[in-house]
């Protein structure tokens, strides 16, 4: 990969691109800007943090003018490597620009910079008793634009949808400068062509987002959850088909195995069954009147031979003390396999008993311990494959492993991330989804917004030889 350095030249411009002391180039003050939640690091030239969009349009126009590879940043806790900047180049730093420009309750619509915490935004709705859909587990850490570059969803992405369901209109910043306004700011609108879902999950190598509309909904006046536990793996994945064949939506429902439950048992008091291979948790909203008729129904819905213990909670206290279960799976998944590759594929709902069933075997064959959890009403399941690295055969195996993991997958007409995005790690296997003439079209998209390919390059897309 060509490591572009920066000229004295053009770091002079780029340093009167935006206020004093908003651009550094200092290996040490650039460190943290190369790395995200991959793990994958390199150390950008320069970062910038611009204020507003002038300040974006003229840091875009420079490098586009010199051909420099310019990564937006949001607060890097993406997993795919999206932030980081391969190129080494310019990293481009949304954390200056925090401000919600409007919160409009009468048109559920709020506009905000791109650097608004995921959070935040939800904290200043909920004095409107509104909230904006996508929740991501990093919500207090995220930001917004990184929540659009990606995609990102959270458990509610069941019944709410994922971020690209739920934003109404962008200003952004193209590869070579131009500032474009894409969608609408109502909740109809046909005219053009839909730019805002093309730039929603392009990972920023299509255009830098400057502003976002976001689509409100009312906050829900209760929530009840149900946690319950089965005592084999078949019985919760076939209840996960049944609850979503029934006409209640659920607001979440995540699925545990049995690994992930011996593990909550380790790091966790919570007094799960002895004999519990499996959890569901399910999420219900609305009022008290709806909340009792659709936790009856989901009760209904819920039970074979197999389930052992069903619990309700309708109180805040209660609810976290459940979800608290859920919330402790990842950290201390990293904590046993610190190298462990985690995956977040997506098959039908349908389909979830034969990927669990036909990941079992994978594990066997290649005798690497593979943990499954995750957004089940949405077929979206954290595939964990726990590599321990003092094991040479398992690394040996972890390739072919993930291979057949991905093609298991396909198999089942799923697609290989529901939330995580392509970045750096999926890149190799996007041909593998995605056929070549749409490939090649998406590629020729991706010319028309940045000509000089300046916009997080070598991400998302396989690499062609040159
Ligand atoms: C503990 C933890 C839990 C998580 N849970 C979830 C979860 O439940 N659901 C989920 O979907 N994800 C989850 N994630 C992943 C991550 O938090 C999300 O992908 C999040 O949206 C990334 O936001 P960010 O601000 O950190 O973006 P970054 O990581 O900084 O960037 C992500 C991508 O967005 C691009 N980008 C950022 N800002 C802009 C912009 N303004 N314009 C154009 N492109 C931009 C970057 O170039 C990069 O490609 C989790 C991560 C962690 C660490």
């Amino acid at each position: 990969m060509p490591d572009e350095t920066l000229t004295a030249e053009f770091l002079t411009q780029l340093k009167n691109c935006v206020a004093a002391k908003a651009c550094f180039t200092d290996p040490s003050d650039c460190y943290a800007y190369g790395y995200d939640n991959s793990r994958n690091h390199q150390l950008p030239h320069a970062v910038v943090l611009p204020n507003d969009e002038e300040q974006i349009q003229k840091i875009i126009s420079l490098c586009n003018k010199h051909k420099i590879a310019l990564t937006v940043r949001g607060r890097g806790t993406g997993t795919a490597g999206g932030s980081v900047p391969l190129r080494r180049g310019v990293v481009l730093s949304t954390e200056n620009m925090t401000e919600i420009i409007n919160i409009d309750p009468d048109n559920r619509v709020a506009t905000v910079q791109p650097g608004v915490l995921n959070q935040t935004l939800q904290d200043a709705l909920a004095k409107h008793q509104l909230f904006w859909a996508p929740d991501p587990t990093s919500a207090a850490f995220c930001s917004i634009g990184g929540n659009l570059a990606i995609n990102s969803a959270g458990p509610r992405a069941v019944k709410y949808g994922t971020t690209r369901d739920n934003v109404l209109g962008l200003h952004a910043i193209t590869g070579n400068g131009m500032k474009i306004k894409t969608g609408v700011r109502t909740t109809k609108g046909v005219v053009g062509y839909d730019l805002t879902r093309l730039i929603v999950g392009s990972e920023g190598t299509l255009a830098v987002i400057t502003q976002a509309h976001l689509k409100l909904l009312p906050l829900p006046e209760s929530k009840a959850t149900s946690q319950i536990f089965y005592k084999d793996i078949e019985s919760a994945t076939n209840a996960i088909t049944k609850v979503m064949a029934q006409p209640i939506s659920p607001c979440a429902l995540e699925f545990i195995d049995s690994a992930c439950l011996d593990i909550i048992r380790q790091h966790t008091n919570e007094p799960i069954p002895p004999a519990a291979k499996a959890l569901l948790m399910i999420d219900v909203d609305g009022n008290p009147e709806t909340i009792k008729a659709a936790t009856h129904a989901i009760t209904e819905s819920v039970q074979n031979n197999g389930l052992i213990e069903l619990n309700t909670a309708d109180s805040k206290a209660e609810i976290e003390k459940i979800w608290k279960t859920r919330k402790v799976l990842s950290p201390a998944l990293r904590t046993i396999a610190p190298k462990k590759i985690n995956e977040d594929v997506v098959v039908p709902v349908s389909e979830i008993p034969a990927l669990i069933k036909q990941l079992q075997m994978i594990s066997d064959k290649y005798s690497i311990p593979i943990v499954n959890f995750g957004h089940a009403g949405n077929g979206n399941i954290h595939t964990n494959l726990l590599l321990d690295e003092t094991n040479r055969i398992q690394a040996n195996n972890a390739q072919a492993c993930l291979n057949d993991v991905f093609e298991l997958v396909l198999k089942l007409n799923g697609t290989l991330s529901g939330e995580h995005g392509v970045g750096i790690e999926k890149r190799d296997y996007v041909g593998r989804e995605i056929d070549n003439n749409t490939l090649n079209l998406m590629r020729q998209i991706k010319t028309q917004f940045d000509p000089n390919n300046i916009l997080n390059p070598d991400k998302m897309f396989p690499l062609i030889k040159e």
